[in-house]
């Protein structure tokens, strides 16, 4: 199995009718941090995966929990807690389909090591770490422990960045880089953590602190992929963009799942751009996401891609 771990507790209030807070009616509830977002898109491709997480005891908590259950996603590695509530964003689209946020901190945010039950973890073959668990303290530490126990168990190992403007991001994520399997930032976070304009360039910074693989997401552009061996350069499939909320996180689920499938890297980032690709078609993280047969199918029937 898989498992992913971190960020479970984030339900997005999300308004379909875009534009501005002020001209918004209606809201929709939907299941969302990318930990969660990762772990339902995995589900809908058919793989066995879990959740390790934090959630406030409250009705918006139960609500995710309800929805991964639905899901099929194992929620065994989530904990309750009574000190916070569950964590809340609310997500604006514009209409180019690109997205904006408020945030309400929670459960999420004190996340502790202790929370971590580390066999379920031991059950599983690959660990995805959504870079957010760096966030509440900006320390890589805890989580380049977890990273090391990991590989040291055989599991192949994988981190995301999550978006924090703070010039501490690098010392955040620089201790995790020596034991990971796959890095897996998008191209702002790339440029940002590496200090490059290239995606060459930047893959060399994360190489070279000791990740085995990175694939960096270039969002309508598709992804670089580079290891000591090869790379490649994977346009994106061309399609009508509704929403890019959660592209990222199909994408991660879209590479988790051709792994699990032992595709060669190649492959597993061509079948992450088409899971891209159909999130951005639907509006909500998950909604456009179908079984692998079905993205399968359309990565074949399709060569209009992107330039
Ligand atoms: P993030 O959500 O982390 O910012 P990106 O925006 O880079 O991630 O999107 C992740 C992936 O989703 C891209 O690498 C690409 O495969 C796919 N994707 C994103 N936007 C589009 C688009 N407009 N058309 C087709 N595919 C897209």
């Amino acid at each position: 199995g898989i498992l992913v771990a971190d960020l479970i507790a984030k339900p997005v209030a999300q308004f379909p009718s875009k534009g501005k807070l002020t001209n918004v009616d209606t809201m929709e509830l939907h299941t969302g941090g990318c930990a969660t977002n990762t772990a339902i898109d995995l589900a809908r491709l058919g793989e066995d995966v879990g959740v390790i997480g934090l959630i406030g005891s409250d009705a918006l908590g139960s609500f995710i929990l309800n929805r991964l259950k639905a899901e099929n996603v194992d929620i065994t590695g989530v904990k309750h807690t009574e000190q916070i509530s569950t964590s809340t964003s609310m997500v604006f689209s514009d209409p180019d389909g690109e997205r904006s946020f408020l945030y309400y901190p929670g459960a999420n945010g004190i996340l502790a090591e202790a929370d971590i039950d580390f066999s379920v973890i031991e059950r599983c073959e690959i660990l995805f770490i959504a870079g957010s668990l760096l966030m509440p303290t900006l320390d890589g530490e805890p989580t380049a422990k977890l990273l090391k126990r990991a590989q040291e168990f055989g599991k192949y190992t994988i981190l995301d960045t999550a978006w924090d403007a703070s010039e501490k991001w690098m010392s955040a994520i620089g201790p995790c880089l020596p034991y990971l399997d796959l890095f897996i930032p998008s191209i702002e976070e790339a440029q940002m953590l590496s200090g490059k304009d290239n995606v060459e360039d930047m893959a060399k910074v994360f190489l070279t602190a000791g990740t085995q693989n990175v694939v960096i997401k270039c969002g309508a552009k598709g992804c670089y992929m580079e290891n000591s061996t090869e790379k490649h350069y994977l346009p994106a499939f061309g399609v009508n963009a509704i929403d890019t909320n959660g592209a990222g996180d199909s994408f991660v689920a879209g590479f988790i799942a051709g792994l699990a499938n032992k595709w060669d890297l190649k492959r597993c980032a061509e079948f992450a751009n088409a899971v891209g690709a159909h999130c951005v078609t639907a509006l909500g993280a998950s909604s456009g996401i179908k079984s692998k047969e079905e993205i399968i199918i359309f990565m074949e029937n399709r060569s209009n891609y992107h330039d």
